[in-house]
């Protein structure tokens, strides 16, 4: 049989991720996404009730009781699905008041839709760059942004995270350029910190370069008024182009955006590949994230109890001796160093109730290995309080609290 070869290999490298410890297994969760959840693990045993530590659902709105209503108002009023293209008969008015709506919270000038901010990312570059342009991007830029760059054909750059002094370095090099883009994440998913936004900024107005920021994990939150990054730093109106998501804070579903200056949404209308030949965001999300921006623009209640509780976590879990990285981002990295004892850690906290993930190389650099929490708007002091006595607990067993990172590296290996 033809496949005979190719199924030889396939086998041999799923063998090798397995035998390196690297297999990716999903755990079946029996219940909508929220701050308890019923999960099935290991495969086959009966769900058990845990407290969620692991999602994106920032602020509370995945199961949120009016974006329910508001999914289910879309259904009645605007079908289930749209069967086209944006520019063939794809586009609703629910689009058009989303795209509208965002625009308004980020105070940017327009804002195109797409059905992940991963396609997004995908199409952002190639249609509003060439052979004639530079990217210059952070080395720890998200994989989607890696893959769009790889799609346009400007000279690529990298600057090592967060450097700036060799940001500067590269937009001297690349004065011959037509156009220069400085190009980061808003927030950088594995440590929860922040591009330096307003350096960048005002390296870009210095150096006459165009700057892109993917708000993926900042949207809805981050910021006084949860704008994002930009609104952190204060530079709201000088991100040239925002992409976000719909998949995290913003309701969880799926979908995402480009938001930018006008004529560089009214180009990627027309050129934008994941735009014009993939299928419009069902009506069932618009009209929820339409939903999802109400709420968020009449109030930053669920943001500041976001922040009151990711500070409360923060500052117990640092008083118990946990090594985590300092920041005020509600995703809290929990350094253990070593990627069994990651596991080890992750896998008895669930017997305690409560579902965290480890993460080792290569999702993060070698001997980086981690548990990261996310706190969500959707948790009550109450399960906060748990997860601290349970990962007490779990800590005491392992005697990592109060060790340096020397230390845990000491007893279990990098
Ligand atoms: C999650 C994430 C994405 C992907 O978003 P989707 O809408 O799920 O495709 C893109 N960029 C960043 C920075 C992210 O964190």
């Amino acid at each position: 049989m033809p496949y005979d070869r190719a199924q030889a290999f396939y086998r041999e490298t799923l063998d090798a991720i397995k035998n390196d410890g690297l297999l990716k297994e999903e755990r079946y969760i029996h219940s909508p996404q929220a701050a308890d959840i019923k999960v099935e693990y290991p495969e086959g045993s009966n769900a058990s009730n845990v407290i969620n530590l692991c999602a994106n659902n920032y602020l509370g709105l995945s199961s949120h009781p009016e974006v329910i209503k508001a999914a289910h108002d879309g259904l009645e009023s605007r079908g289930y699905g749209v069967s086209s293209v944006r520019f063939i008969c794809g586009t609703q008015d629910i689009h058009r008041e989303l795209e509208n709506k965002i625009s308004t919270f980020l105070g940017t000038e327009a804002t195109i839709l797409f059905s992940s901010c991963m396609d997004a990312n995908a199409a952002v570059f190639e249609a509003l760059f060439d052979d004639k342009d530079a990217l210059i991007s952070d080395r720890l830029i998200h994989a989607s942004i890696i893959d769009g760059i790889r799609l346009c054909k400007a000279q690529r750059h990298i600057y090592e995270h967060s450097d700036m002094a060799m940001l500067e370095q590269k937009l001297k090099e690349t004065r011959g350029a037509r156009f220069r883009v400085i190009v980061t994440d808003g927030v950088f998913s594995m440590d929860g910190d922040l591009a330096k936004l307003d350096e960048i900024c005002a390296l870009a107005e210095k150096y006459d370069a165009l700057t892109f920021v993917d708000d993926s994990h900042a949207t809805g939150f981050i910021g006084k008024t949860g704008r994002g990054t930009h609104e952190h730093y204060n530079v709201m109106g000088k991100i040239d182009i925002i992409t976000t998501t719909l998949g995290k804070a913003l309701g969880g579903a799926s979908g995402g955006c480009i938001s930018a200056r006008q004529e560089m949404v009214d180009i990627l209308r027309q050129r934008a590949r994941t735009y014009l030949f993939s299928n419009s965001l069902p009506p069932v999300i618009a009209a929820a994230a339409n939903k999802v921006m109400d709420i968020i623009s009449a109030t930053t209640e669920r943001r500041d109890k976001l922040e009151e509780l990711t500070k409360f976590f923060r500052a117990e879990m640092t008083s118990r001796g946990f090594d985590i990285v300092p920041g005020f981002h509600p995703i809290v990295p929990i350094m253990l160093y070593n990627a069994k004892l990651s596991q080890d850690i992750a896998r008895d906290l669930y017997y305690e109730g409560i579902y965290v993930i480890g993460f080792f190389y290569p999702v993060v650099p070698k001997g980086q290995a981690r548990i990261r929490v996310q706190i969500s708007a959707g948790h009550e002091k109450e399960h906060i309080q748990k997860a601290i006595s349970a990962f007490t607990k779990i800590a005491e067993k392992y005697k990592i609290l109060g060790k340096t990172k020397d230390k845990i590296i000491e007893m279990y290996g990098a």
